[in-house]
């Protein structure tokens, strides 16, 4: 694939907060998300400047954005005075309550991201791009293929239904007359990703930020995201990117880096087209695909937010050697939180998930057990025994 219109739409808000832009010739913007539920206290005294000094550290590293969940009004408080200590573009991710979002405006945060899927109608959507405008805020649209539009959740093809769904977020911010704009449409399978930002790329010339979402454990995350990543990097898609691992920051930092060094380097060999296979309708490609497979057990895990209730990173490193050894051609989903816990995760064979103070256990979307956190590990093993 080749010939992409330059994106040329900016990240305007940016210039205010640091030097980071996105799109056009600006370089790949690395960025992370902050893992752990924050209070106001914590960002206060010792305990905030602790805080600062571990997101200056991310800055050092290479990592050019972070991103908090913001689950709740006080949370938007206490992103807002983080905003004001350190020099890292922070952005605010909502999801649910646009009014949320209306609130994190009121400081000098970088950026928002919200969820089309669960934000609301277009009532919602105008005090929203209206505030964002009048402060020059740029806002990422981010679609999951697990929070698609009704009518599009029936589409056989995901990456289709990923790219019209973003399609028509962008008519709406247009017909708004607003174009500081990025999108991310995720899912978490590597070739739905890749196929999604293909279309998109072709049709449009938003600046994209790409990641496979809950791309897992640290070492199948970074070798699924490292795939999908290069192979959109080598075609000139991508202008930010995050490598969403069930593992700290900082090792996302590095993961992204190392990818971005990668795809540079493959740069060197135009001729080269090492990533075709990913074109699964290629009929060789997809002789390739046979030979590359091999049965076994998939891991989807989610990389931990502060809206988690349920540890995935503990729960992911207690389990990978067992689940790996197992002879299953199965997948199983490990999710911090409901917002995109069985939803998202409605293809895993078996699931588990935080919900509130519970831990939810799940087939195909479907709960099956409803248990504490203390019993999580003994009633998995009897879900995947009865697999
Ligand atoms: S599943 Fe929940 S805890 Fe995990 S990253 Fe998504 S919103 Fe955060």
């Amino acid at each position: 694939m080749s010939g992409r219109v330059a994106n040329t739409v900016t990240i305007g808000g940016f210039a205010h907060v640091g030097s980071a832009g996105v799109g056009g010739d600006f370089p790949v913007l690395i960025q992370t998300m902050w893992k752990d539920r924050l209070s106001l206290a914590d960002t206060k005294g010792e305990a905030g400047a602790a805080l600062a000094g571990r997101i200056e550290g991310l800055g050092r590293m290479g990592c050019g954005l972070l991103r908090f969940a913001v689950p709740d009004l006080e949370a938007a408080e206490t992103l807002g005075h983080l905003a004001s200590l350190v020099s890292m573009p922070l952005v605010a991710d909502i999801h649910f309550d646009y009014k949320i979002a209306l609130r994190c405006m009121d400081f000098p945060i970088a950026k928002i991201r919200v969820n089309p899927g669960n934000i609301g109608g277009r009532e919602r959507v105008r005090p929203v791009l209206e505030k964002a405008a009048a402060k020059g805020i740029p806002i990422r649209v981010g679609v999951n293929a697990g929070s698609l539009p009704p009518d599009l959740r029936r589409r056989v093809d995901t990456a289709e239904a990923l790219a019209e769904a973003a399609e028509r977020e962008l008519a709406v911010f247009e017909e708004f007359g607003f174009d500081k704009i990025l999108v991310s449409m995720k899912a978490s399978g590597i070739a739905d990703t890749v196929k999604a930002n293909r279309i998109l790329a072709e049709r449009t010339s938003v600046p994209l930020h790409i990641g496979v979402t809950e791309a897992g454990p640290l070492v199948a995350g970074v070798a699924r995201s490292a795939v999908a990543l290069a192979a959109l990097l080598a075609e000139g898609i991508g202008d930010t990117l995050r490598v969403s691992l069930s593992d700290t920051m900082e090792n996302e930092v590095i993961a992204a880096r190392e990818i971005l060094a990668a795809a540079a380097e493959m740069t060197a060999l135009p001729a080269l087209q090492p990533f075709d296979f990913v074109a699964a309708e290629h009929v060789e490609a997809q002789g390739q695909a046979d030979r590359f497979k091999r049965p076994g057990v998939t891991i989807v895990s989610c990389p931990r937010c502060g809206r988690y209730g349920f540890d995935t990173h503990g729960f992911t490193a207690r389990w990978m050697p067992a689940l790996y050894a197992l002879d299953r051609d199965i997948s199983v989903a490990v999710m911090g939180c409901a917002v995109n816990g069985p939803e998202e995760a409605k293809h895993a064979d078996l699931g588990i998930t935080g919900a509130g103070d519970k831990v939810l256990i799940f087939r195909h979307g479907k709960v099956i057990r409803t248990i504490n956190a203390a019993e999580a590990d003994s009633a998995f093993r009897e879900a995947l025994e009865k697999l």
